[in-house]
């Protein structure tokens, strides 16, 4: 076997990160003792798929610290602590254009402008909760583990160096003793803060805590939970607004995706519902900002088109199919009247199929479908099989909906999706919820046909020779013919009439009863293909060629058949050949009328 062949979305990043390794302006951090050790040449590019799938090229396995990239994180760990508004009290959520480490509050209040700057990350540090020193460092390092997927743990060299030097950071910490933002001794929270910084990630980290808040807030790989859903998107929009200091106006304009950086090196930038990035190259430019960490997500925003900004063109429809039951019904296959009832109020029931993320913009344009058709309906089915979420508000919309076209006299019915919690009963009369989509059919059929006065004709009926459509344009001498090359056999409920996988050697005509064609699909599921009435043939393939049978049928109540075997029917050609002929002909344009309607239903639903 070949091996696969290279991707090209690796064989792109390594170009950037060819085509930018020459970029090497910049210096890496120096303020930080500890942090001018990293060699300026390291540079590497990963980007996580919401899957898992993590691309990288270059030096993504290098331990550095995450400084600053830290502040995201702590903020989202103080709001679930304390709760929003608590936090908002403390820190606020206006940008500045000020630098990182600024030592600049609000007038009057002394609040820090945002949790971005140093002021509002150490304010925000001091919220974390936990008894002791120690446990409040624990859970700082659990979650941002959470994050990266991986147990990460401390740079202590890099911790006491920025502890031992960072008068700065203390002065600010006890200005926000003084404005009461921190009302106890301030040191405690700086060092959590300094300890914060000094966590220890690679590139390949940053990129999956990128990915896990686009997720989210649940890591790709390991589906762990680091952050609750709901504050996913307030950590997101102080990323935006003030992730990369007095740059962030020109990022959002250039870049458009919430990302912060760190005086390490790193960059991790988010797109939200899409993938995370995470760059690494420790030279930075006058801001902090890593300088190759800058280049590379412009360039993969304009190549790649992330802006998150950028009206994704690519949606797929909410509405998979929409048709109405003249162009499918479901497997009953129905005699004539009941067919003929069928045609001539089809268009009464609309199907919408319907697939992926149900949110108000993509339920919209179902509803608005279904109200405009509202006033030629007496029925609606919405496909709910292939949908994988729904938001709360869009429930609210479908039952809204539900009721107010019963209201009108529309019966609203839905197909079960177990994921979504939308079940259907185990006794499903009455219930607008059906077990699948043919069920739902069905059950429309059913009203449609009580509704033209031709409810189901009772299973107890007996279809004569006569009146079976194979036996169309025989005349009695010919019937009596005919009848005298066939068995009479009876099925008792639940016995197979036929097995896939047996030889195909004989025709059967049912007189009484029902029974299902049943199939098994790819994944060992038996589906229904069919259910058979009175009246109608099957297994003619016995006639035609000797073969195998392809499905199994099954009778659903006692089943009265007439069997023609094809050693009988060999016979009859010789004998009988007119008869052959005309039993032939009907047969032809069964199969015919069977392929036209799958021709309509695979134009109506497009599959
Ligand atoms: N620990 C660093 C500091 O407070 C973090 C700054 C940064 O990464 N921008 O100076």
């Amino acid at each position: 076997m070949r091996s696969p062949i290279p991707s090209p979305i690796a064989a792109y990043l390594q170009d950037l990160l060819t085509r930018l390794a020459n970029a090497d302006s910049g210096e890496v951090a120096s303020y930080i003792p500890e942090l001018a050790k990293a060699n300026p040449d390291w540079f590497g590019i990963a980007i996580a798929t919401l899957d898992g799938e993590v691309y990288e090229v270059g030096t993504t396995r290098q331990a550095f610290t995450i400084q600053s990239m830290s502040k995201p994180l702590v903020y989202g760990l103080a709001m679930e602590d304390l709760g929003e508004e608590a936090v908002l009290a403390k820190v606020g959520v206006e940008p500045t254009g000020d630098a990182f480490n600024s030592i600049s509050l609000e007038a009057g209040s002394g609040r820090p402008s945002n949790p971005m700057i140093n002021a509002g990350a150490i304010a925000a540090a001091s919220l974390v909760q936990g008894p002791t020193p120690e446990a409040r460092q624990q859970r700082i390092l659990d979650t941002f583990s959470r994050y990266a997927g991986r147990a990460l743990k401390l740079d202590h060299a890099v911790y006491e160096s920025e502890r031992d030097t960072g008068h700065r950071n203390r002065a600010i910490g006890h200005m926000l003793r003084n404005y009461n933002i921190i009302t106890e001794d301030p040191e405690p929270a700086l060092d959590l803060y300094f300890r914060q910084c000094a966590v220890e990630v690679d590139c390949r980290d940053l990129a999956l805590m990128a990915a896990t808040l686009a997720n989210g807030g649940q890591h790709p790989r390991t589906g762990e939970r680091a952050i609750p859903r709901d504050l996913v998107a307030p950590v997101l929009s102080i990323m935006t607004t003030c992730g990369m200091y007095d740059f962030a106006g020109e990022w959002v304009y250039r870049v458009g995706m919430p990302a912060k950086s760190g005086v390490g090196g790193g960059i991790f930038a988010v797109l939200p519902g899409q993938l995370g990035i995470g760059v690494f190259s420790p030279r930075l430019d006058a801001r902090g900002n890593s300088t190759r960490g800058v280049a590379v997500c412009r360039a993969l925003s304009e190549d790649l088109g992330l802006h998150s900004l950028l009206p994704p063109r690519t949606t797929t429809s909410t509405i998979r199919a929409s048709y109405t039951l003249s162009a499918r019904r479901s497997r009953r296959r129905r005699g004539q009247p009941q067919a003929a009832a069928l045609d001539a109020r089809g268009d009464s029931v609309r199907i919408l199929e319907l697939q992926g993320d149900l949110r108000f913009a993509t339920l919209e344009r179902a509803v608005r479908e279904l109200v405009t058709a509202s006033s030629s309906l007496t029925h609606a089915i919405l496909d709910m099989t292939r949908v994988r979420r729904i938001d709360d508000s869009s429930m609210q919309v479908l039952k809204r909906l539900e009721h107010d076209l019963l209201a009108v006299g529309v019966k609203l019915l839905f197909t079960a999706n177990e994921s979504l919690g939308i079940s259907a009963p185990p006794d499903t009369v009455g219930s607008n919820v059906l077990p699948d989509l043919d069920s739902a059919l069905e059950c429309c059929e059913g009203d449609l046909l009580a509704a033209a006065g031709l409810p189901e004709a009772p299973v107890t009926n007996v279809i004569a020779l006569a009146d079976q459509s194979l036996c169309a344009g025989m005349n009695e001498e010919e019937l009596g013919i005919l009848e005298t090359h066939l068995v009479h056999v009876t099925s008792a409920p639940g016995d197979w009439l036929v097995r896939r996988g047996d030889a195909a050697d004989a025709l059967f005509l049912i007189m009484a009863g029902t029974a299902n064609v049943l199939i098994e699909d790819k994944d060992g599921t038996t589906r229904r293909l069919a259910t058979l009435t009175a009246g109608m043939g099957f297994g003619e393939t016995a006639l035609i060629q000797a073969g195998v049978r392809s499905a199994d049928i099954r009778a659903n109540t006692e089943v009265q058949s007439l069997v023609l075997f094809a050693s009988a029917f060999a016979e009859m050609k010789k004998s009988a050949p007119d008869i052959a002929i005309t039993l032939l002909g009907n047969l032809l344009a069964s199969s015919h009328e069977i392929a036209a309607r799958l021709t309509r239903e695979i134009a109506a639903v497009g599959a």
